[in-house]
């Protein structure tokens, strides 16, 4: 009789989670995973996808507005939550069940429930108490909103429930200062809410170049959003008639309909039994791991979210497959963490990759800067008149492109394929040196002056 049950069995099919059973079966490895939501992980489910998709729906209001100034005659546009959402809800479902069949086909068996880890080399299962023995162990638990502590909190959602709400809030709070308060503050603001985003600080989006984070700001409130810098919720109460009223410690209340939480996301260990393996979780209750997501136990390892540290989907893919291969694979493989790229689907949306001008100039001393401050075509009849902003920092002494920042339509899609140039070490030269395809945004990067 085999000396484990499995072979590895995975905690959370998330993306970390399910990539790495599905390589680590592809290895010939015996492979079981256990998920106590929904497969597909946060991304899939609750996160990345149906965000998009909201964004999506919402960037319509500003695409008719467009639509007029071409020439189109829109009547009687008007829009529904409840169509956007279940549209949404129905495309996860179907993203699900494809998690859902990729693992099946892999022979990976799913455990519909929570798991905990009782030893080094095995785990409960929630539901049916079943204990369950592996060689190995991969924790792939993921993050969850990280909530304040004032009365009322109760009362606010986060961005788990943003997808299921009944209603679109006519006035909605956003509390938090990274990209997903920002996403979705932009997207209920297209979509006609009344939105304040409150922040502690009045420092927005902390590892985005802030000259860009400046422009994008300055975008949402002339878009009608309201910026309420150095505030704290003291309390939020219910009234009467269902509405909520947010103490931020004025005179008056603010009276919204929804209040949504977005201030960080915390690594989902408790009560997750990792002591009984001797694994020690650090401040933030996130898992120590070593370059090959290797716990302080042998036999545990651990990818994504949980190891707060880069908490975005392609890099907890990334670490699910090199664990995968390193383990089961014969083949020992680490993530590479430099320059990654990454976005933030605000209206207009930016995205960064490399160093910003203040990390650059701390880092290199004498940097030059590259920039182009344009309006896009497609806004030319545009009321806003938004205007978009790129920026390069070059390396003085070497001419090589450190970083690569910017706000306006596109711009991920811009920027994923920056990214390449800058990985591949590239110069402003070659930037230069490339002719511009004309007319598009994207040549704004091989004009910059
Ligand atoms: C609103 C939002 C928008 C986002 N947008 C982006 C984006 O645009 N781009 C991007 O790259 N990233 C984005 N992210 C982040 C991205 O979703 C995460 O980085 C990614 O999902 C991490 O993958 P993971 O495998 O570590 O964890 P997850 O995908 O969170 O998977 C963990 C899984 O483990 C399950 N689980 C937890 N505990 C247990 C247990 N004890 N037993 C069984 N199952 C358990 C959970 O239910 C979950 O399904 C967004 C996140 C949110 C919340």
């Amino acid at each position: 009789m085999a000396e484990f049950e499995y072979d590895l069995f995975v905690i959370g099919a998330g993306s970390g989670g399910v990539r790495a059973s599905r390589i680590a079966a592809g290895h010939g490895a015996k492979v079981a995973v256990a998920e106590e939501y929904r497969v597909g992980g946060t991304c899939v489910i609750r996160g990345c996808v149906p965000k998009k998709m909201l964004v999506y729906g919402s960037m319509f209001a500003e695409e008719l507005g467009h639509a007029e100034n071409y020439g189109w005659t829109v009547e009687g546009a008007k829009f529904d939550w409840a169509t956007l959402r279940d549209f949404v809800n129905r495309d996860v479902d179907r993203l699900e069940g494809l998690y859902g069949k990729t693992l099946e086909n892999n022979a990976v068996d799913v455990f519909a429930e929570r798991a905990t880890i009782t030893g080094p080399h095995s785990v409960k299962l929630a539901g049916s108490g079943r204990e369950i023995t592996a060689k190995v162990i991969l924790v792939a638990v993921g993050a969850r909103p990280a909530m304040p502590d004032f009365p009322g909190v109760e009362h606010c959602i986060t961005s788990n429930e943003v997808f299921h709400l009944e209603h679109q809030p006519k006035r909605l709070m956003v509390v938090g200062g990274g990209y997903i308060a920002m996403e979705f503050a932009g997207v209920f603001n297209a979509l006609g809410s009344e939105v304040v985003l409150v922040n502690r600080t009045d420092r927005i989006l902390r590892s985005y170049d802030q000259q860009i984070v400046e422009r994008m700001l300055h975008i949402a409130m002339g878009r009608g959003i309201q910026m309420r810098m150095h505030s704290l919720i003291k309390s939020v109460e219910k009234a009467e008639d269902g509405c909520l009223l947010v103490d931020l410690g004025d005179a008056d209340k603010v009276r919204v309909d929804q209040v949504l939480i977005a201030i960080g996301r915390q690594p989902n260990t408790e009560g997750l039994g990792l002591e009984a393996a001797g694994v020690q979780p650090g401040s933030k209750g996130e898992i120590p791991v070593d370059d090959y997501n290797r716990t302080a136990c042998g036999s545990i390892y651990a990818v994504g979210d949980v190891t707060d540290r880069v908490q975005l989907t392609p890099v907890a893919i990334r670490e699910g497959h090199a664990f995968a291969d390193s383990v089961f694979g014969n083949n020992p493989r680490t993530v590479d963490y430099s320059l990654i790229p990454s976005a933030v689907f605000s209206q207009p949306p930016l995205a960064g990759v490399g160093l910003t001008e203040e990390e650059a100039r701390q880092q290199y001393g004498s940097v030059k800067i590259y920039s182009s401050d344009f309006r896009p075509m497609k806004n030319i009849f545009s009321p806003h008149a938004e205007r978009g902003l790129y920026k390069m920092i070059v390396d003085e002494t070497t001419g090589k492109v450190l970083g690569i920042h910017m706000i306006g339509p596109e711009a991920p899609e811009i920027l994923q394929v920056a990214a390449v140039a800058l990985k591949a070490g590239l110069t402003k030269q070659a930037f230069d040196d490339t002719v511009a395809l004309h007319p598009s945004m994207a040549e704004e990067l091989v004009l910059l002056k």
